[in-house]
């Protein structure tokens, strides 16, 4: 495994819509166990294939909400679809892209995704809470949407010395 340089806001790739995967060979595992090792490396819970430059629908999500004792989970989304979604969240948000930058985004409070697994079968996966927003998060970055488009508004430099960033 390797960490990858993740991409920051001023790179045109950020903003490319991505393919989706159709091989699941070993390139597509080395890229996965790559982003794992950096988004762990980072301290974010959330990391797309195209924010380490690659152009495919691939994502990773850790799963924070977990029974306590129990350690937090990677779930790895290949082609993910969101096929339904309810409730509502409004919170701060930010991105591994978007260093110390951080705003008020509205989301869904629970999210259920389609997707694939590194060998190619296909499962759904539910998420609530951080865990929905960050599957909404990750998703749009495959369609080249990144957080601050959708943000009602950033976080001042006062709100985030307050700590808001950490709701
Ligand atoms: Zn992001």
């Amino acid at each position: 495994m390797a960490t990858r340089y993740i991409l920051t806001k001023e790179e045109p790739t950020l903003y490319k819509k991505s393919r989706p995967v159709k091989k699941f060979d070993e390139r597509l595992h080395q890229l996965l166990d790559d982003m794992a090792e950096t988004l762990q490396e980072s301290g974010g819970v959330g990391l797309a294939a195209p924010q380490v430059g690659v152009l495919r629908r691939a994502v990773l999500v850790i799963e924070t909400n977990v029974p306590e004792g129990e350690e937090e989970k990677l779930i790895e989304l290949i082609n993910p679809e969101i096929v339904s979604a309810s409730g509502e969240q409004r919170g701060a948000e930010g991105c591994l892209s978007f260093p110390d930058e951080y705003g008020i985004v509205t989301r869904p409070m629970e999210v259920t995704v389609r997707a694939q697994d590194r060998f190619g079968d296909s499962f759904t996966v539910t998420g609530t809470g951080l865990t929905a927003r960050c599957f909404c998060h990750e998703i749009d970055h495959l369609d080249g949407v990144v957080f601050t488009t959708l943000c009602e508004r950033m976080l001042t430099q006062e709100e985030l010395e307050k700590g808001q960033a950490e709701e």
